[in-house]
């Protein structure tokens, strides 16, 4: 069985945590903005300081896409190494589960795929003529005489 690496898993954990600080960051600048509203004294400072704190959201929030995406994917699943082999290896979990799904249903629709190709068809050879007949059939295709 393989599995979704811990390292991956903490890596999507560390990524949705960035994003959430990022938001934060990012709403910050708004909330602050309704709190300080109609306070012009300190204007200037207070809107270097929320274009500092709206691009650390921002970056926070991208940073941790990125990471999040690594973790959710692995590195060459994410597109961040080129490498189709490991790609699929990465990504096989995600595809394991899909197909797991896919053979659910058609076993739940009783459907069996392969069956019948693998069942052994029995032959009776036929005493006069050595012709191989099917099991179930009273006369030789061959020569007619009953088996
Ligand atoms: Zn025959």
């Amino acid at each position: 069985m393989k599995e979704i690496s811990e390292e991956r898993k903490t890596a999507y954990y560390v990524g949705m945590i960035l994003i959430v600080i990022g938001f934060l960051t990012f709403g910050s600048v708004f909330v602050s903005g309704v709190i300080h509203f109609g306070d012009f004294t300190n204007f200037e400072n207070q809107t270097k300081s929320s274009e500092t704190r709206a691009i650390i959201g921002i970056v926070l929030i991208l940073v941790g896409g990125i990471i999040r995406g690594i973790g959710a994917r692995g590195a060459a699943g994410s597109g961040l190494v080129l490498d189709p082999k490991k790609a699929r290896e990465d990504l096989e979990p995600f595809a394991r589960m899909g197909g797991g799904m896919i053979k659910d249903a058609l076993d739940e629709a009783d459907i069996h795929l392969g069956k019948g190709s693998s069942e052994k068809v029995i032959m009776i050879k036929c005493r006069n003529c050595q012709k191989l007949n099917e099991e179930n059939s009273k006369f030789c295709q061959e020569c007619g005489k009953p088996l």
